[in-house]
């Protein structure tokens, strides 16, 4: 059939040729991971084949051995690959070689179009992996065949330009090869050295057999399987950059096996740095789920909790059925079991992390302490786990440091009975506020919040050890030792007397009507004037801060009581003029001036046109009644 046999010539969707041109032409540094990339996918390609024999009858080629080949010549400047894993059909070569599926690709493409990624290593992150091979060939063979009995063999070749070509391919064993015709000045890939160098490097864990010109050079070894005393530190980080497809070192190694209740052989590792935290989109879960060594499931979703994606590393137990399909694994109550059992464990030993090398712990803490409150926020069986993980900054320590929960609980003071936190933008900002000033007078530690996120895992909280986790901007706030502190100030007190400063507080909130819940005369401020209170115990002045922000219009969410200080000049100023009925305009803008300063020290929004007019007033009175006198 000459026809049938004819190449037929097609086009790369657009998403493909856009990729491929930014490899070819943008990615200079680490181009080599393309032989990590090609073994990656042979590899995938074993396992698969590997795990359909278990639950498929007929596999074509059944007994090859499943294997990995690469073969180097020099003198024609070709690297080529072959696996005996499950090949491709013609309509999954289309499908996997000429469209992107993974989702991250798109984020890929973002960081490599801004400028962002020049770095050719976060290629297979990105299931772009098979395009390496175009930033050092000029030419792609592919011939594949599939291991489908019914299937017929396919070859398929590309100049990476905008298309790629596809016929027929009769005689192939199972699997695939690929030949990689190399550019010019890329011949180094060509050179049988050069590969074994580059295999012992990233690939040394593959768990198949892989020869370069009929040697092998991979040790092939699951080291999750042994006991820790029997793997160094240097298989740990090695086996790490192969698992995690990275090239950092992991923050923490967690080698951890078990035989009751369940049967566990697993190393999970904390990376070095959260990719999150660019806003590479959210992670993908990276931990591989195996039966007595043979891979079941890559990526498993459901093996751990979503806040622990962070995670890289595999988990093997022997109770799984080898014969599990993804489907029916996914709800298994097997894998719900492994999950209660390893994240127990990971947790606790974190906590021992930190017991350990506090400041260790930190540093991970400020790359993935986003996990642990997202962790917080959601798994409510092991709320107490995570809320002994949090660190937070707060009055009592230096400023680049943190201070877990518990360590607050034993600083604090004798009958002191909740633990207080404010939030705001950043320390200065908390400090300079007037809220801090009666836990100041009475050396109350303060947690300070900066992120929008803290304020929420502390409310969904509510509490740690039965103590409450309190805003300290809340209306009613009971300091522990208010009343002491009271009667010294008695003796010198130069307070406006309780009555006045009551008329004068309700004269207040005349003026301002319903823009608050009430005024009164505070307890609590020492030299600010007035602040503004939440009496809303659960929605706190985070929260609403989030809402107003993400609202855009400069509307105030929540009703609050304005506090006012009976000794500050201000006030006392203020009743004068409420008294004399004197002047009513400048006590009006003065009322509303005062409420406008509360606000902002509360971090809420206003609206500046509002503030530069009832400025421009008070600088024209300033200036007039200096004119006058
Ligand atoms: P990823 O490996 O993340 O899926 P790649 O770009 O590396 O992304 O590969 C794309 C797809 O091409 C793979 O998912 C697979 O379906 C197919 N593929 C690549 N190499 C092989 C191979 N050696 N054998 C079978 N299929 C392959
Ligand atoms: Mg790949």
């Amino acid at each position: 059939m000459p026809d049938k046999a004819k190449p037929k010539t097609k086009k790369f969707k657009a998403e493909v040729k856009q990729v491929l041109d930014i490899v070819i032409n943008s990615l200079y540094t680490n181009k080599e991971i393309f032989v990590r990339e090609l073994i990656s996918n042979a590899s995938d390609a074993l396992e698969k084949v590997r795990h359909r024999s278990l639950t498929e009858k007929e596999i074509f080629d059944k007994d090859l051995p499943l294997e990995i080949r690469i073969e180097t010549d020099e003198k024609a400047k070709t690297f080529s690959i072959s696996d005996t894993g499950v090949g491709l059909t013609a309509a999954e070569a289309e499908e996997n070689l000429g469209t992107i599926a993974h989702s991250g690709s798109r984020e890929f493409l973002q960081k490599l179009e801004d400028g962002e990624a020049t770095d050719a290593d976060l290629i297979g992150q990105f299931g772009v992996g098979f395009y390496a091979s175009f930033m050092v060939a000029k030419e792609v063979f592919v011939t594949s065949r599939s291991y489908k009995s019914e299937a017929e063999g396919i070859r398929w070749t590309s100049k990476g330009a905008g298309n790629y070509s596809i016929t027929d391919q009769p005689g192939l064993h199972r699997g695939t090869k690929i030949v990689l015709d190399m550019q010019e000045d890329q011949e180094e890939y060509a050179n049988s050295d050069r590969i074994k160098e580059l295999i012992k490097q990233y690939s040394n864990f593959v768990p198949f057999p892989i020869f370069v010109d009929g040697e092998q050079v991979n040790t092939v070894q699951a080291i999750w399987t042994k006991s820790k005393s029997d793997v160094s530190e240097g298989e740990y980080k090695e086996f790490y950059k192969f698992i995690a497809n990275a090239m950092d070192e992991p923050t923490f190694t967690f080698h951890f096996n078990a035989d009751v209740p369940l049967e566990i052989r697993s190393i999970l590792y904390v990376p070095d740095s959260n990719m999150e935290k660019f806003h590479f989109g959210r992670m993908e879960p990276g931990v591989h789920l195996y039966c007595r060594k043979v891979l079941i499931q890559q990526q498993a979703e459901k093996l751990l909790p979503e806040y622990l994606r962070f995670l890289r590393g595999v988990v093997d137990s022997s109770d799984l059925p080898l014969n599990i399909s993804r489907e029916t694994m996914q709800d298994s109550a097997l894998v719900a079991r492994l999950n209660r059992v390893i994240t127990g464990r990971f947790l606790k030993f974190l906590d021992e992390q930190a017991h350990d090398d506090e400041e260790k712990y930190s540093t991970f803490f400020k790359e993935f302490g986003m996990f642990i409150k997202e962790g917080a926020t959601s798994d409510f069986e092991r709320r107490d786990e995570l809320a002994k993980l949090l660190r937070f900054a707060s009055s009592a320590i230096d400023d680049d440091k943190y201070t877990s929960l518990d360590a607050y609980i034993e600083r604090m003071k004798e009958k002191q009975e909740s633990i207080y936190y404010l939030s705001g933008p950043s320390r200065d900002a908390i400090e300079a506020g007037p809220y801090l000033e009666a836990f100041r007078e009475q050396g109350i530690e303060v947690l300070y919040l900066y992120e929008s996120i803290d304020d929420f895992v502390l409310n969904s909280l509510r509490e740690y050890k039965e103590k409450k986790l309190v805003s300290a901007d809340q209306a009613d706030l009971k300091l522990p030792e208010k009343e002491e502190t009271e009667e010294k100030e008695e003796e010198t007190d130069t307070s406006l007397p309780e009555n006045e400063s009551g008329d004068l507080a309700r004269w207040m909130k005349e003026i301002l009507g319903d823009s608050v819940e009430e005024v009164r005369t505070s307890k609590r401020l020492v030299k600010s004037p007035a602040l503004l209170v939440n009496p809303d115990e659960f929605f706190t002045t985070g929260m609403q801060r989030i809402m107003q922000a993400t609202s855009n219009d400069n509307k105030q969410t929540g009703r609050y009581i304005l506090e006012i200080n009976p000794k500050h000049k201000i006030l006392k100023q203020l009743n004068d003029l409420r008294i004399s009925k004197s002047q009513e305009d400048l006590a009006k803008v003065a009322v509303e001036s005062l409420y406008g300063n509360a606000m902002i020290s509360a971090g809420m929004m206003i609206d500046p046109k509002v503030l530069v007019e009832r400025n421009t007033q008070m600088l024209e009175r300033a200036l007039g009644s200096n004119k006058s006198e």
